[in-house]
């Protein structure tokens, strides 16, 4: 059972974003500007559950870093926060 919420957060001066598993109270930064995160979203479905994928089969794909699977609107991997290879289209 997951207990903590899933967020999606962006860095305001580079617009990328992450998926956070944050926790109450708890201020998260960008690695490399070390600014304040954004909350943008918060991720379906709403902890406490058990379901870890938040988006359907149909928008997901293979990190080619941790082989791990991650959002495909997303440029860094979730899981280990390495930039994918793009798309083929
Ligand atoms: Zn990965």
């Amino acid at each position: 059972m997951r207990i903590l919420q899933k967020y999606r957060m962006r860095t305001p001066s580079t617009g990328r974003e992450v998926i956070v598993e944050a926790q109450p109270g708890v201020e998260y930064v960008d690695r490399e500007t070390g600014e304040q995160l954004q909350v943008i979203a918060q991720l379906l479905p709403v902890a406490p559950t058990p379901s870890e994928l938040p988006w359907a089969v149909e928008n997901l794909r293979f990190c080619n870093h941790c082989d791990q699977l991650a959002q495909k609107d997303l440029n860094d991997c979730p899981v280990c926060g390495r930039r994918m290879d793009p798309l083929e289209t």
